[in-house]
């Protein structure tokens, strides 16, 4: 017999997990969370975007100190300590997980340790080290994320890693394939080449990050031509043999039989669903076995919802803490649906690359008209002053009502000056409101008020001829 019925309990303690069941605490219901680990943080802060942005970090400040010579500032070149880089990156995470215990614990939301699987629409047994408990529950939020996707017949192994176990940052090999160039691979793949692995990437598209702006890309291509040894695009690995030195067999574009001594495989993620029993449950899955949910991220089973990489792309932090949120305050009887214009997207390689709303390749795609203006960071005093003048923003609108689309951005921080551009998406700003809203000298942020002057053709630091009147 189950102890005692929770009003909410959330499977899973990722960014989505601990967003909804803190929710549902705040919401005045008694609320419980199960995970496997001691502390809430799920994939995002154990295995994801906390320890990897650590290590960019890092690599980040050793690039930097070296650029710095132009400046007049010298230093030796920097000796990386592998072990202490690892144990900071370590005890960032423990901070931050430590924190969440602690928030834990003050609203009062029961953490319960281990692996939950329904066993009905009411019950869930939690296995923790060999024991097993049963816990019932009037609603269930399920958020138990997503894992890395695996080559067909490739085990991952030492050598052969995950995205997981590349950021437990076992040793720096002399040469690393990161197979996969989308966002994961190329922010672990710049963490390995800063650290003086020779870094070569292969990829089945014709582009680095399938999915975002070509322009927007080449200004991440054109800084880093030196970090990386080779980019293969159009091509994909056929077959990875051999024990201490891998053979990789690769076919495409760049054919051939190579060797490295790591790979990394970071060609996606997949839905985690398995073992959890929904198949005692009305809980439906798609075809790409996410679960599927209604605006309030309710499933076919009415008291269960899914929020976060679970219930779907995008598969980002942000979106399942949102997702999470409304989640437990629709449970709570509020009025609330998931229906964002914009999730923002950031790549936290240098330059980071960010964007959000509509992108140029998707209104292509989906034939809807937008004009497109560009503000080059060149033209940015702010940028000056950083000795970063290689970035870009550009706006994209609706060519008619001069409404914001979308917007994106490369350059030296680009995801922290991407909010702004977040919150016009989903206020319905027009070109206008940016170019009216005084932005603060000398920033970065002022790319993208001048971006919109480039409209009208007065964007204060762009000369462009005026057309003569026929
Ligand atoms: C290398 C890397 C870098 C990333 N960087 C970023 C970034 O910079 N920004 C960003 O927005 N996103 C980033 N992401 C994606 C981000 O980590 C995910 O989108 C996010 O973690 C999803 O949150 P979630 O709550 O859905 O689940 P997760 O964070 O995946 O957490 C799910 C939790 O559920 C637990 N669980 C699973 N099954 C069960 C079960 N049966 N019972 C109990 N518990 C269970 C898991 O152990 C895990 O703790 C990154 C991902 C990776 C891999």
């Amino acid at each position: 017999m189950a102890e005692q019925k929770y009003d909410v309990i959330v499977i899973g303690g990722g960014p989505g997990g601990y967003a909804a069941a803190f929710m549902a605490a705040d919401l005045g219901m008694q609320a419980a969370l199960v995970d496997p680990e001691e502390n809430p943080g799920g994939v995002c802060l154990y295995r994801g975007c906390i320890p990897s942005k650590a290590l960019l970090h890092v690599v980040k400040l050793k690039q930097e100190a070296l650029e710095a010579s132009e400046f007049g500032l010298s230093f030796d070149e920097p000796d990386i300590n592998v072990k202490k880089v690892r144990e900071w990156k370590n005890s960032v995470v423990q901070k931050l997980v430590g924190g969440l215990g602690q928030l834990s614990k003050k609203r009062k939301v029961e953490h319960i340790r281990g692996v939950a699987k329904f066993t009905d629409a009411n019950t869930l047994e939690v296995e923790h080290d060999g024991k097993s408990q049963e816990v019932s529950f009037e609603h269930a939020i399920i958020a138990t994320g997503s894992e890395p996707a695996s080559i067909p017949g490739l085990e991952f192994s030492k050598n052969i890693m995950s995205s997981a176990s590349a950021l437990d940052l076992p040793d720096v090999p002399d040469s690393l394939l990161v197979v996969g160039a989308g966002y994961i691979g190329l922010e672990i793949g710049s963490v390995y080449a800063g650290m003086g692995s020779k870094v070569s990437v292969v990829e089945m598209t014709d582009m680095l990050m399938p999915g975002a702006d070509r322009d927007l890309v080449d200004v991440f291509a054109k800084r880093n031509k030196e970090l990386f040894e080779e980019i293969m695009l159009e091509t994909k690995v056929a077959e990875i043999s051999g024990k201490r030195k891998l053979k990789v067999k690769l076919e495409g574009k760049h054919e051939g039989e190579y060797k490295f001594d790591k790979v990394l495989i970071a060609i996606g993620r997949k839905p985690r669903t398995k073992n959890l029993g929904l198949e005692n449950t009305q809980v439906e899955t798609d075809d790409k076995g996410f679960i599927k949910v209604n605006e309030q991220r309710q499933t076919a089973e009415s008291n269960i919802y899914a929020i976060g990489d679970v219930s779907g792309e995008p598969m980002l932090a942000h979106k399942a803490s949102h997702e999470g949120k409304i989640a437990a305050e629709a449970i709570a009887g509020g009025k609330v649906a998931y229906e964002p214009k914009a999730i923002p997207a950031v790549v936290y390689t240098d330059p980071e690359i960010a964007w959000c709303g509509i992108t140029e390749n998707e209104a292509k795609a989906q034939d809807i008209p937008i004009k497109v203006v560009k503000f080059p960071w060149a033209a940015s005093g702010r940028a000056a002053t950083l000795g970063r003048s290689d970035g870009l923003t550009k706006l994209i609108f609706d060519p008619d009502t001069e409404r914001i689309l979308g917007v994106g951005i490369a350059g030296k921080n680009a995801g922290d000056l991407i909010p702004e551009a977040v919150l016009a998406v989903e206020m319905a700003a027009v070109a206008k409101d940016f170019s009216l809203s005084i932005h603060p000298h000398p920033t970065l942020s002022e790319t993208i008020m001048e971006a919109a002057d480039v409209l009208y053709g007065q964007a204060t630091h762009i000369y462009r001829p005026k057309r003569k009147k026929k």
